[in-house]
């Protein structure tokens, strides 16, 4: 396995993958922790629905991510799928249709197990989705609080196997799409408006209203088979009693 240094440390290149995706995960869940905390940015706060706070659903999210997340990373770099190697050279426009090809892939894959598998009339407590579905959409780090099963399909599953389909790409175009998933996958459960796009209030009305809206941050599946909030007629994300913690 190839090897990288990190602080003196040699490390094979998928725990240091691990480990820079999960530093940027856990910065951006206590940037809007911070900012939920002092209240911060008060007109950009799209609801307060949660009960549950950050240091309560933390240990959760670190066990899902050590236990679960971190040997795929292992997994997928010894069978020579992902995360081996600093080559091949890409080019702008290849990196651009890797990333266009791999965010098609990961959305289909994301839609179909969040809509036919987990919110299946069987599914969603066998499968434990019930467990994501406590919290609200308001507090960012809960993108990862999930029962191990929904864990290992939305997060691992949904993250991994699009490379296992995709040729060879190089380590940091690798970094780069699980990474800004730490970004992305936390804003949609943040409570936040996005700069452009819906994708926080798209999620916020999935969590609140559960029977629409299951993409991901794409969500042109969502679109193109109608199950978008919109298609519904809901306009608004509905008010249950808000939060004393924020
Ligand atoms: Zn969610
Ligand atoms: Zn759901």
């Amino acid at each position: 396995m190839q090897t990288t240094e990190v602080f003196g440390v040699s490390l094979p290149l998928s725990v240091a993958c691990f480990l820079f995706q999960f530093v940027t995960y856990h910065i951006t869940c206590g940037f809007f922790a911070i900012v939920d905390y002092y209240k911060l940015l008060p007109n950009y706060k799209l609801h307060n629905s949660d009960h549950k706070t950050y240091s309560q659903l933390l240990p959760r999210v670190v066990f899902n991510q050590v236990v679960f997340y971190l040997p795929s990373f292992i997994l997928l770099q010894y069978l020579g799928i992902a995360f081996c190697s600093f080559e091949p050279k890409l080019s702008v426009w290849l990196f651009v249709a890797d990333y266009l090809f791999y965010s098609f892939l990961q959305e289909i894959i994301f839609y179909s197990g969040h809509r036919f598998l987990l919110h299946s009339k069987w599914g969603f407590q066998l499968l434990g989705h019930e467990l994501h579905h406590t919290t609200k959409g308001s507090v960012a780090v809960s993108q990862h609080y999930m029962a191990p099963i929904d864990y290992l399909i939305e997060i691992v599953i949904t993250n991994m196997l699009p490379f296992f389909f995709m040729k060879k790409t190089n380590i940091y175009f690798e970094l780069f799409v699980i990474s800004l998933n730490t970004v992305t996958g936390p804003w949609d459960h943040s409570g936040y408006k996005y700069p452009v796009g819906e994708s926080s209030f798209a999620h916020s009305m999935h969590h609140l209203r559960s029977s629409c809206s299951f993409g991901g941050s794409a969500a042109f599946t969502d679109w193109i088979l109608k199950t978008a909030y919109y298609f519904y007629g809901y306009t608004n994300l509905p008010k249950i009693k808000e939060s004393s913690n924020h």
